[in-house]
């Protein structure tokens, strides 16, 4: 079985994960998408969000599609989330799953500076998607990289989470911009400042 893993802050989560995730799904034929949000020490965040409202949020954007799955494993173990560390408890907890990282041109450009990558490399592949902003240039990575980064092309969305949550602040509407039912979440909680939900 294949699974891709879908790692982020996701404060939100928007359809511009949800697009990078169908696209890798589609393009390599993965069996299910496991979207991970990490765990962040609360002073570290910049929003009114708690690990289990990113948890939450992600779960009901995932509801509806078939293979797309929530794993809360980073945010269960708290600390520092490193990836090397999450991908081997990954592997030892489910030994039959071949793993892939799905990950945005801003984080494939910044792949040879993740926590022990040499070691990351030797484990699994990578799905690097386009994103606005960044070029996606496999051949301008270090050659050891270059074998582990696969692309899958997605339509560019030119949405972050942070634009969001500058929208929602503001009372700008950010309907479409994120996933229904998360939508509804952030209006319902108003995580994202009193004024959230007066844009309608
Ligand atoms: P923030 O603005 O808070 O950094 P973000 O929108 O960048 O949020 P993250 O949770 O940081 O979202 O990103 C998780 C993963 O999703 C990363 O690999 C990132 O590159 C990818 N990603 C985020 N937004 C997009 C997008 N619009 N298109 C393609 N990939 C994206
Ligand atoms: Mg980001």
């Amino acid at each position: 079985m294949k699974v891709g893993i879908m790692g982020g802050t996701f404060d939100p989560i928007h359809i511009g994960h949800m697009l990078a995730a169908e696209a890798a799904r589609d393009v390599y034929q993965l069996d299910e998408v496991w979207f991970m949000p990490s765990h962040i020490p609360p002073h570290k965040l910049e929003s009114g969000a708690t690990g289990q409202m990113r948890l939450e949020m992600t779960s009901e954007a995932v509801s509806g599609h078939p293979s797309f799955r929530t794993l809360d494993f980073e945010i269960e173990r708290g600390g520092v989330s490193y990836t090397v560390d999450t991908v081997m408890e990954l592997r030892r907890a489910y030994p039959h799953i071949e793993f892939t990282f799905i990950i945005g041109a801003d984080m494939v450009n910044y792949l040879p500076k993740w926590h022990r990558i040499d070691e990351l490399a030797g484990m699994l592949n990578f799905i690097g998607v386009n994103r606005p902003g960044s070029s996606l240039d496999v051949n301008l990575l270090p050659s050891f990289l270059q074998k582990v980064v696969k692309i899958a092309d997605m339509p560019l969305v030119d949405i972050s989470s942070t634009l969001i949550r500058k929208r929602v602040a503001a009372g700008e509407s950010i309907r479409y911009m994120v996933p229904d039912r998360v939508y509804d979440y952030i209006v319902r909680s108003g995580i994202y400042g009193i004024q959230s939900g007066t844009a309608d």
